[in-house]
């Protein structure tokens, strides 16, 4: 298992550029957003008591959902991808720690929001690294967000002439049983129909039971906040089961962890693409290092690759789009807990430090020393016992100056 940083340097650069533009859009954006405060009891200016949305504007002014944070709602204007994550987002309570894949969401505006919809499966993007937040969506796309949301429940067949896509058969049957809508007529659903923002606060009005007050609608939010465990070095230096092997390298300490685990089915699994991303994001949102980064991450399975090196099982890089990528060479659960406890440590302060040492002689130092030291058995170990059930090795706490190698 062997890590790679070829284009670190790059990276940081790349980022601090990317940031500044950031801080450029955002400044932009909150400078037209708060021109001419209002407070949030005034009413906005284009929503009259007798409009259909009138009652759900008002109620998503009362959850901050909206907010006013202009004079004017602009309800016949297309709903941006953005502003439906953000407010599907707040809908569910905003809950923080999620991150995404996408290097195109603004920071820090829609970010978390965009991130809990990808961890929660109700967004996939448009492309694998592009989410398209200024873009528009469609009824029938949001129709999709919304029973993603609610866990993909099955419905009776709803019954508009004009929804035909297979993948809009359970959405909108959804919707359709549980109340939210009625539809664009009797017969009429019109999925393709780009969605406003007047008819998007309906539908999330909709889906919230005490908007409508409606006994036809049968839903809760069920997503949580994920508690993050932090990671560190504790002073203790305990004398565990797989200590003594440490100063033997990194395969030696993690071989006296799994030793007696290597026909655990359930230990030594093998994992398909989709898992290692799923678990990998899964790890990113419960576990937290300091220096941790907060973004961007990718995962491939490449038996041949020869990124990685010989004789490497997997190996964690920053690819070209600068994402944190692990490869995996062997599919195997271990080696994505290994490539990924990097990953988590890739910019920590003690690593990067115990790098400034390295000079073209000494080079392979990186890899054998820094980068499997004491905070990376911290957090390795503290991964194999959380995501692959094996006991703790008990090397977390322990200090060595010429701990691991990364080459047989
Ligand atoms: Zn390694």
């Amino acid at each position: 298992m062997f890590m790679s940083l070829y284009s670190n340097s790059n990276y940081a650069l790349r980022r601090s550029i990317l940031v500044a533009l950031m801080l450029l859009v955002v400044s932009n954006f909150v400078a037209v957003q708060t021109a001419q405060p209002v407070a949030a009891s005034n009413k906005y200016c284009d929503v009259s008591e007798d409009e259909y949305y009138a009652k759900a504007v008002e109620w998503s002014v009362a959850e901050s959902i909206t907010g006013i944070d202009g004079n004017c709602f602009y309800p016949e204007t297309r709903a941006t991808r953005g502003q439906t994550a953000v407010w599907m987002w707040r809908m569910s309570g905003s809950p923080t720690g999620f991150t995404h894949i996408f290097n195109d969401v603004p920071e820090p505006t829609q970010s978390s929001a965009v991130g809990w919809m990808y961890y929660n499966g109700i967004t996939q993007g448009t492309s694998k690294y592009t989410f398209s937040p200024a873009g528009g969506l469609t009824r029938g796309e949001f129709a999709a967000f919304l029973w993603r949301l609610e866990g993909e429940p099955a419905a009776v067949q709803h019954s508009f002439d004009d929804v035909v896509a297979d993948w809009q058969q359970a959405p909108v049957s959804w919707l359709a049983a549980s109340g939210i809508t009625k539809g664009t007529s009797p017969s009429m659903f019109s999925p393709g129909d780009t969605l406003i923002r007047s008819q998007l606060i309906t539908f999330l009005c909709g889906y919230d039971r005490q908007c409508t007050n409606s006994t036809t609608t049968t839903t809760t939010t069920t997503t949580t906040t994920v508690p993050k465990k932090t990671i560190t070095v504790p002073p203790e230096y305990p004398s565990g089961r797989c200590v003594s092997e440490i100063p033997k390298g990194v395969y030696e300490w993690e071989g006296c962890a799994w030793n007696d685990y290597r026909d655990n089915p359930e230990f030594n699994k093998e994992v398909t693409v989709i898992d290692a991303k799923n678990l990998m994001h899964r790890i990113w949102a419960e576990v937290y290092v300091e220096q941790k980064v907060e973004c961007c991450l990718s995962v491939e399975l490449d038996p041949d690759s020869k990124v990685c090196g010989m004789n490497a099982t997997g190996c964690a890089v920053y690819d070209s789009h600068n994402y944190l990528h692990i490869i995996l060479i062997k599919n195997r659960l271990t080696v994505l807990l290994h490539e990924t406890a990097h990953l988590l440590l890739v910019e920590h302060k003690s690593i990067l430090d115990c790098e400034q040492d390295a000079t073209p002689e000494n080079e392979k130092k990186i890899r054998r020393v820094c980068r499997h030291g004491d905070i990376f058995r911290c957090v390795a170990d503290y991964l194999y016992v959380e995501y692959a059930g094996i006991p703790s090795a008990d090397v977390c706490g322990t200090t060595t100056t010429d701990a691991a190698s990364d080459e047989r």
